[in-house]
């Protein structure tokens, strides 16, 4: 079966510097693939080329398939309708990505009715209501109304992840979606992304600069320096027996 998402030698420059070599990887319907490497290797900016949301005057080429589809050729409504619902994404840090005035409930039903127009109110309300009961997030009823700052830094990323899954994105971006939290709440996010991935089938493109973070959720882990991907493989494997001095000198430094 083809994978679900296919970049095939990708290449992403900011004006006249590429960040991004010519990278090659796939993500699998229901697996996670983690992408690590330390901060300015271009992890951020190829997580970015996915949903197409580089800043104007970055460059593209090669090729992103998503279940076939080429994202790189699609006009930007067709790319519109695949942001927060095939292919949806959840950044490091929370605050930054919620309103601090919108109600959270109201947030996530923006998140649907962004996608889904016409689904009434009612029927709206009801999938928010489940999506936070399924990210873990205590008496959603009560919680509905809450505004963000109401919530620990924890439950504000759950709250992304709802917003995030509400729509059942079929992959999964998920950038440095830990590094902001200590490190009990970092282990309960990443158990229920883990959980996401098992009940929903769905895949993800797990980014951290921490290999000791992508070791507890990745399948595969595809290993970045300086824009290029110099190692992929079976995490087992990979950790185990790894082939590149980087890869190597990064298993060094883990805790
Ligand atoms: P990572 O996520 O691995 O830390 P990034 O993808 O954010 O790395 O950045 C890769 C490189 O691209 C860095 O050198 C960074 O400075 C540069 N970069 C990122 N965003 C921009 C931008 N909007 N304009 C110019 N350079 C950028
Ligand atoms: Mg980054």
């Amino acid at each position: 079966m083809a994978p679900l998402l296919q970049a095939d030698n990708l290449t992403i420059a900011f004006g006249e510097r590429a960040v991004v070599h010519g990278i090659s990887f796939h993500v699998d319907a229901g697996e996670t693939l983690g992408l690590v490497g330390e901060s300015g290797s271009g992890k951020s900016a190829t997580s970015l080329a996915l949903l197409r949301l580089l800043p104007p005057g970055a460059r593209i080429s090669g090729s992103l398939r998503l279940a076939g589809e080429d994202l790189l050729a699609l006009p930007e409504d067709a790319m519109r309708r695949h942001r927060g619902s095939s292919i949806a994404m959840i950044f490091q840090e929370p605050m930054t990505a919620l309103n601090p005035v919108m109600t959270v409930g109201r947030q996530i039903a923006e998140a649907v009715l962004v996608h889904h127009p016409k689904l009434d109110r009612k029927a709206v309300k009801e999938r928010v209501l489940a999506a936070m009961d399924e990210v873990g997030l205590p008496d959603p009823i009560r919680r509905y109304g809450d505004y963000p700052h109401q919530f620990s830094g924890g439950q504000r990323q759950r709250i992304l992840i709802a917003m995030a899954i509400v729509n059942r994105p079929r992959l999964l971006i998920a950038d440095e979606p830990t590094t902001a939290l200590d490190v009990t709440i970092q282990a309960q996010i990443l158990r229920l992304l883990d959980d996401l991935r098992r009940t929903h089938g769905l895949a993800m493109l797990f980014i951290s600069h921490d290999l000791a973070v992508v070791a507890q959720v990745a399948d595969r882990v595809a290993v970045m320096q300086h824009g290029h991907l110099v190692e992929q493989g079976a995490a087992t494997e990979l950790f185990r027996n790894p082939q590149h001095a980087y890869t190597r000198k990064l298993l060094a430094s883990a805790p």
